[in-house]
């Protein structure tokens, strides 16, 4: 059975939702549906998520909020009227408006977004609604309480032949509603399809799947057919997003494979995300992303190569300031530290003080404004030249590379350029795999 997940652009008015029916009813196998809450019609338009979190804010200043949930109920009205059911959200509303007089938390506000909207989508189905705070646990500590979460829902979804379970939320053991990250009812799709050992898990958006770079820097670029888990961990966090970030780990072990579908085009493929394919990718390379904002410090100091314990001391300047470090080349009497720009900037010099006291260096240089770009592909690793391709296009499109790290599993190469050569990189190495494919 299948697992479907449908995001908020997908849900966003009747006319959606209605689509949404069809795709469901169109494949028996469709049993378990996660919703998220409507999203934008157009792209002036607010979410619902957006909107709960507004009109909570009001609540909590002690303002009268009357308005503003009256217009988040429009929304579903809308909606209910759309699809001509016989459904009144208004007991739900009442006690809405008590829990926000009585400040029942931003979390609890926000959910509210996709619980309406999935008691409509169960209404609509006909399908059993399961309420996400029973079966979806957090530990006191607001992590996520996987093992808890599984038996729960495993329990509850037994013998539940089709059910609607709203993303984005869960609850405390003591029954306080708690959200995931924004984007987070891709996590729930995810927990349902591990739980009822589904055998794809399908999420349903507005664009057909991942595409190899940036629409944005790429006009109209071509789409990624399958991607393994690794591979988009790569892409993801560098930017490529389309699927939350954590929504892998739950299927990931299952061997669970997630399918990226369009609802405004149910027929294209999109794109499947397994754990190993033997299927190569068209272009050598899966995909390409980057993101701009990178500082690097350069810690110079002869013979470092030989003292022990150096690179340790190195990152501890960054730790006690409580700095991530995201890549560390280093050559034989350097060592180079690339952090995020606005994370490190109001720290620098304590950084800097705190490498003399540690590392006791030659000297130390910070260059600003970089970007990484990274360019991901399991094939890289059996195509020679991959590497020998990349540098050859960045010297064409007159590109100056400041750093280079190719990761052990071959996986991934990482380049450090200028911020402002951040677009013509991209496009230079879209170019050379993609579209003329030298
Ligand atoms: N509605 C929530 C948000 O806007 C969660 C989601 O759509 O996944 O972030």
């Amino acid at each position: 059975m299948k697992v479907v997940k449908f995001g908020g652009s997908s849900l966003a008015s009747a006319e959606q939702f209605a689509k949404v029916g069809k795709i469901i009813r169109a494949d028996e196998q469709r049993k378990y549906v996660v919703p998220s809450a409507p999203g934008k019609r157009n792209a002036k338009d607010t979410k619902v998520t957006d909107m709960l979190y507004g009109c909570y804010a009001a609540a909590e200043a002690g303002e009268n909020f009357k308005e503003k949930l009256a217009a988040i109920k429009a929304r579903y009205d809308e909606i209910i009227k759309g699809l001509s059911l016989s459904l009144s959200l208004d007991d739900e509303f009442k006690k809405i408006a008590e829990n926000f007089k009585k400040k029942a938390g931003k979390d609890y506000a926000a959910s509210r977004g996709e619980y309406l909207n999935g008691i409509i989508m169960a209404n609509f189905l006909g399908y059993e609604f399961v309420d996400a705070a029973e079966v979806i646990k957090f530990d006191m500590e607001g992590n996520f309480d996987a093992e808890r979460t599984n038996e729960l829902l495993t329990a509850r979804l037994e013998g539940v032949e089709r059910a609607v379970v709203p993303g984005f939320y869960g609850s405390y053991e003591d029954g306080r509603v708690k959200t995931f990250s924004r984007g987070g009812s891709d996590i729930t799709g995810s927990i349902v399809a591990k739980a009822v050992k589904a055998e794809v898990y399908e999420n349903w958006t507005d664009v057909s799947g991942f595409l190899i770079a940036d629409p944005r820097i790429i006009d109209n670029p071509k789409g990624i057919e399958t991607i393994t888990y690794r591979e988009l961990r790569e892409l993801a966090y560098m930017g490529a997003s389309v699927l939350h970030e954590d929504a892998i780990f739950p299927v990931r072990n299952e061997g669970i494979p997630i399918n990226i579908k369009n609802t405004n085009a149910p027929e294209d493929n999109g794109t499947w995300i397994v754990e190993s394919t033997c299927q190569k990718s068209k272009y050598v390379i899966t995909g390409i992303a980057g993101k701009k904002g990178f500082c690097s410090v350069n810690v110079d100091k002869a013979m470092m190569n030989s003292e022990v314990g150096y690179g340790r001391r190195v990152l501890q300047a960054f730790e006690e300031n409580g700095i991530s470090f995201e890549h560390v080349p280093s050559g034989i009497d350097t060592m180079t530290v690339f952090v995020h720009q606005d994370e490190f900037m109001h720290k620098e010099q304590k950084v800097v003080s705190a490498l003399h006291r540690l590392a006791k260096p030659d000297y130390i240089d910070i260059e600003s404004d970089l970007a990484l770009i990274a360019v991901v592909g399991r094939g890289m690793k059996s195509t020679r030249g991959t590497a020998g391709r990349i540098f050859s296009a960045l010297a064409h499109a007159n590109v100056n590379v400041k750093m280079i790290d190719q990761g052990s599993s071959e996986l991934n190469i990482i380049i450090g350029v200028a911020n402002e050569d951040f677009e013509t990189a991209i496009t230079a190495i879209y170019d050379i795999f993609v579209v003329t494919r030298i």
